[in-house]
Order: structure tokens, then C-alpha cells, then sequence
């Protein structure tokens, strides 16, 4: 029998308003929704192996628990994100904990839970502390009052350093911390004022997201029509969002960071064990509205809308939709587009030998204009190109 690790993702889409650049399937609900929520994805967990069951013509390529399975799995990693997930009732929480140690094998968990940092109290974080949590990832998304009032966010500023300090206080030593590049009204002083703050709380972890400009946000929507609401007209141009970037890269390098990520850096050791299975394309189940699983052939998500959810399951019936085995091709691109966003990249004699392609051609006049770099068998994105990462990407992958 093989034997692999598993991550867990659990999805709470629920937040208390609505961020303007928000892109995510997620609602504002009544705190009545939790409960039945918490309860549908605890079934969801328990009933695991019979929705696989139902799903798959074939035997399941992941079987978990006390069967008789092909794989031995044990879960290392367990990812509550959102949404809020820092909204539902710390006991709640707890019960999807229980639940999932209930019915998987476990072994030195990173377990993490995304927070909103005005959403922190001392009971709150104890009560975390206590049911597992070992890790939390706060939203901070900037430390200027201004930009964060534009985005619709609930804290500010005294709220990230309040609720660190709890959390610290609590006992927590594995902290991360969100930043947005490019929100309306940031510039290059609140930047960099942003930045400084990071340096001071020192978090273990930091990702920086470049603000995505699309269809799917009320300001990417506004912005794209030319309009004003959601201080669209304010949203910094393309080019200083990427000098904000390019300055954080050298900032957070000089004060001892490991930028392990296009987005994401970490003390050394504290890279997130979650978040990397991602990009090295790593089996990871995940339960409730809108979840994504991955079995390392196959990719599957739930139904997004909450209610829908938690009616599939109170019926019995698979909540699973977009069931995609995966062709080599799509494989393959993966394997790229997944494996160069992490800056140690990729084994290129590996991937070759594996989807019998050789790929020299196409890497060869990328890295003479400098936007790949092969060393051997490893294969990089240029340190200098990352803010433009996705044009390289459509070049690679034509
Ligand atoms: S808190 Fe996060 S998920 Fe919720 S609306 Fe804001 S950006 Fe979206």
C-alpha cells in the first residue's frame, strides 16, 4: 500500500459585508445559516466514502479511514478559509475539527484558520487555540484607514496590531498576514508605510495579492465601465502596483523573508504546508459550498450556492459538480503553471520524462530574453520578472 498526505480545506462563504474587490462566491447571511452549515459539512465528512462512491463509476482513487483502501492517506494539513470562517461560533469550528479527526488519520497538523482581524477577541483566540488551531491567516489587506474604508472593509489599522497581539498573547507562532496591492487610494508612501508595519509585527507568513481588476468585484465591474462608484478612479495604475510589488520583494528579502511564491513569503520554516500542496499538485479534499478536491488524476468542486449546499446534503444527494479527469496536456500545464509560481521551480527532466514531451524548444527564447532561467534541471521564472509572471506563463503555454 502507498502511503500519502492529505490537505483538508473546509469553505465558510459567509463574510459580515461585502468588500468591493471581493471576487469570491460568498454571501452575508443570517448567524441562523451557521449552524445548519456546520452541521451539513460535518455530514458531508462523514459521508465522504459514499459520495465518492456515487460519484465514480470506477473504484475511488482516494479512500479514506478504516477501509480497505489502495492508498493510505493521512491528513497534515487542514485549511478553513473563505468567506470568514473567523464568523462561525468557535465551537462550531471545533465540531468540524472533531469530525474530520473522527474519520482521518492525522499526524502533526498544520491546521489554520483564516480571521478578520476586528473579528479577534481573547476568548475568541483561546477558544481557537483550544479546539486545534495552530495557525491563523489574517486578512489585514492594508494599515491605511483610508484605503480600507474605500474597500469596504469592516477594521482598520489598530484592529491588526489588536489583533495580533492577541493572538501572540494566546500563544500563536504561526501567524500570516494578507496585503492588496494596487487597492484605490494606495500609494507609494501608504505602501511602503504598509510594508513597514509588516516589518514591525513580524508575521511568519505574508502574501501579497495584486488587485484583480474583473467582471466578478463590484469595483473590477465599475472600473472596467469607465465608472466612479467604489472609488474606481482612484485604483493606482498598472505600472506602480507592480513597482509596489517589486518594492516589497526587496524589502521583505533585506529583513531575512523567503520569497518561496509569487505571492507569498515566509521565516525560514514557515512556509504554509497547506497552500504548497497547491502549487506542487498534492491530493486535497475539500468540503462544503463551493470547495475544490483534488485526487492527483481528477478534479471536482461542490455546488457554490450555501443553501443549495446543505440541501444536497440534508437529502443525501452528491453536492459535486465539474467532475474533470484531467487529460496530459492539461496535466502538463499544471504541472508549469503551478510549479513556476513557486521560486524554487521545477524539475524539468522530471516533467519531461513523466508526460513524454520534451519542452527545450519553447523554454529556449524565454530564457534568452530573460524570463526563464534553467540551472541544470531546474527550471525558474527570473526573479526580476515576477510581477509579470502571467505574460511569461501565455508565452510558455501558448
Ligand atoms: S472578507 Fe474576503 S471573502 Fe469576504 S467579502 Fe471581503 S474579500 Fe470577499
Amino acid at each position: 500500500m502507498r502511503a500519502m498526505t492529505l490537505g483538508i480545506y473546509i469553505q465558510v462563504p459567509f463574510c459580515q459585508t461585502r468588500c468591493t474587490y471581493c471576487n469570491f462566491h460568498t454571501g452575508v447571511v443570517s448567524r441562523d445559516r451557521h449552524l445548519p452549515y456546520a452541521e451539513a459539512i460535518c455530514r458531508e465528512i462523514e459521508d465522504y466514502e459514499s459520495l465518492q462512491d456515487r460519484v465514480e463509476s470506477a473504484a475511488p482513487v482516494l479512500q479514506m479511514g478504516h477501509s480497505a483502501a489502495p492508498i493510505s492517506l493521512t491528513v497534515d494539513t487542514v485549511y478553513f478559509g473563505g468567506g470568514t470562517p473567523s464568523l462561525l461560533d468557535a465551537t462550531l469550528l471545533g465540531k468540524i475539527l472533531d469530525t474530520l479527526g473522527h474519520n482521518f488519520s492525522s499526524e502533526s497538523m498544520e491546521v489554520t484558520l483564516e480571521a478578520d482581524p476586528e473579528t479577534i477577541t481573547p476568548e475568541k483566540a483561546r477558544a481557537w487555540r483550544d479546539a486545534g488551531f495552530n495557525r491563523i491567516s489574517l486578512g489585514a489587506q492594508s494599515f491605511n484607514d483610508t484605503e480600507l474604508q474605500a474597500a469596504g472593509r469592516m477594521h482598520r489599522r489598530s484592529d491588526i496590531f489588536s489583533g495580533n497581539r492577541i493572538l501572540r498573547d494566546t500563544g500563536f507562532r504561526n501567524i500570516g498576514l494578507d496585503l492588496i496591492a494596487g487597492l484605490p487610494y494606495q500609494t507609494r508612501e501608504t505602501w511602503e508605510e504598509s510594508v513597514r508595519h509588516i516589518l514591525q509585527i513580524r508575521p511568519e507568513h505574508l502574501s501579497i495579492y495584486m488587485l484583480e481588476i474583473d467582471e466578478g468585484s463590484r469595483l473590477g465591474a465599475e472600473s472596467l465601465a469607465g465608472g466612479k462608484r467604489y472609488s474606481a478612479t482612484e485604483i493606482p495604475a498598472d505600472d506602480s502596483i507592480a513597482d509596489f510589488y517589486d518594492s516589497a520583494c526587496a524589502r521583505l528579502s533585506a529583513a531575512g523573508y523567503e520569497h518561496y511564491e509569487i505571492s507569498n513569503w515566509a521565516v525560514p520554516g514557515m512556509r504554509s504546508r497547506h497552500n504548497s500542496k497547491y502549487w506542487q499538485r498534492k491530493p486535497y479534499l475539500g468540503f462544503g459550498a463551493g470547495a475544490h478536491s483534488f485526487d492527483g488524476e481528477k478534479r471536482w468542486s461542490n455546488v457554490h450556492d450555501s443553501a443549495r449546499y446543505a440541501s444536497c446534503i440534508e437529502h443525501g444527494t452528491s453536492p459535486r459538480e465539474q467532475i474533470e479527469t484531467l487529460t496530459p496536456a492539461q496535466a502538463l500545464e499544471e504541472e508549469l503553471f503551478l510549479g513556476l509560481r513557486q521560486l524554487d521551480g521545477v524539475d524539468l527532466e522530471r516533467i519531461e520524462r513523466e508526460y513524454h514531451v520534451s519542452l527545450r524548444d519553447r523554454i529556449a527564447p524565454l530564457a534568452e530574453q530573460g524570463f526563464l532561467q534553467l540551472n541544470g534541471a531546474r527550471l525558474r521564472l527570473a526573479p526580476n520578472r515576477l510581477s509579470i509572471s502571467n505574460d511569461v506563463f501565455v508565452e510558455l503555454l501558448g
